[in-house]
């Protein structure tokens, strides 16, 4: 019983440092092959870091110039800007609309009658 936990502990070492020992050979073989490597890289990461915001930037640019459209509103005159084949609501009136080829659009949803609204004064019967 105790020889067989000694033999267990002795292999446990013994993997243990085998273990070891190839971690440092596979440092040495990194730090020997693959330091020109993890330089590159992280050059190649800051390089990213850089590049990436400015290339970011031009799509965003490129982007806003397809996708935004100046328009007046159709309710109200106001020009403002949208999204392009989007619904926006006019900051000025608040009237809902969808951007169509370029100009705004009074949208109106499906089986809504626009209607004024008119306000009726309802006498008040007071039975006093
Ligand atoms: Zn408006």
């Amino acid at each position: 019983m105790k020889q067989k936990f000694q033999s267990g502990l002795i292999n446990l070492n013994n993997s243990n440092f085998g273990c070891l020992i190839s971690l440092i050979v596979l440092g040495l073989l990194l730090g020997t092959v693959g330091l020109q490597w993890v330089v590159n890289g992280f050059l190649i990461f800051i390089a990213f870091l850089i590049i990436t915001p400015i290339i970011g930037f031009w799509i965003f640019r490129w982007w806003l110039k397809r996708n935004i459209v100046e328009d007046s509103c159709p309710v109200c005159d106001y020009t403002f800007s949208g999204f392009n084949n989007a619904q926006c609501r006019c900051p000025n009136c608040g009237e809902l609309l969808q951007v169509h080829g370029g100009h705004f659009e009074r949208l109106t949803p499906e089986g809504t009658i626009d209607v004024n609204a008119v306000d009726v004064s309802v006498k008040r019967i007071d039975d006093n």
